[in-house]
């Protein structure tokens, strides 16, 4: 069965996305831990981040690159951070999040709630940027 991320990349569930090229795609957390927090993923469905081979693992860092620099240059933030988890959804994924202090990277802390205006917007300003 295909996973959630991939149903993301063939529309068949909707995204605020910020960027795709023919290998990644770029979208917002629907449960941000902060404005701006975003998801790169591979649009190849591989489970596990360091399972993806070399060449597609470093051009997807240099995607990442991108999409944090465009978050940086929406989002006041001291840095963009970097995570990655992968235990909700069995779909590589680099969370990239808009940090203010080290507190702001606890996977525990309350999520940041917007509208879907707000998420539609920010996915648009920081995709003008890409
Ligand atoms: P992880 O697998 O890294 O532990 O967490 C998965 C992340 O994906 C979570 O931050 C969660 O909010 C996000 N997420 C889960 N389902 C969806 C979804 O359908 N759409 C979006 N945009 N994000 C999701």
């Amino acid at each position: 069965m295909a996973s959630i991320f991939t149903k993301i990349v063939v529309g068949e569930i909707p995204s605020y996305k910020i960027a795709e090229d023919e290998r990644f795609f770029a979208f917002l957390d629907i449960n941000p831990l902060a404005k701006g927090h975003a998801l790169v993923i591979p649009k190849k469905e591989v489970d596990y981040l360091f399972d993806i081979d070399d060449d597609t693992l470093a051009s997807m860092t240099l995607f990442a690159k991108r999409v944090a620099m465009a978050i940086e240059k929406t989002v006041p933030c001291k840095r963009i951070g970097v995570a990655v988890l992968g235990l909700e959804v069995p779909h590589a994924h680099i969370h990239l999040i808009p940090l203010n202090s080290e507190a702001d990277i606890n996977f525990a802390n309350p999520r940041v709630k917007l509208t879907p205006d707000e998420f539609t917007s920010l996915a648009k300003e920081i995709a003008n940027k890409f």
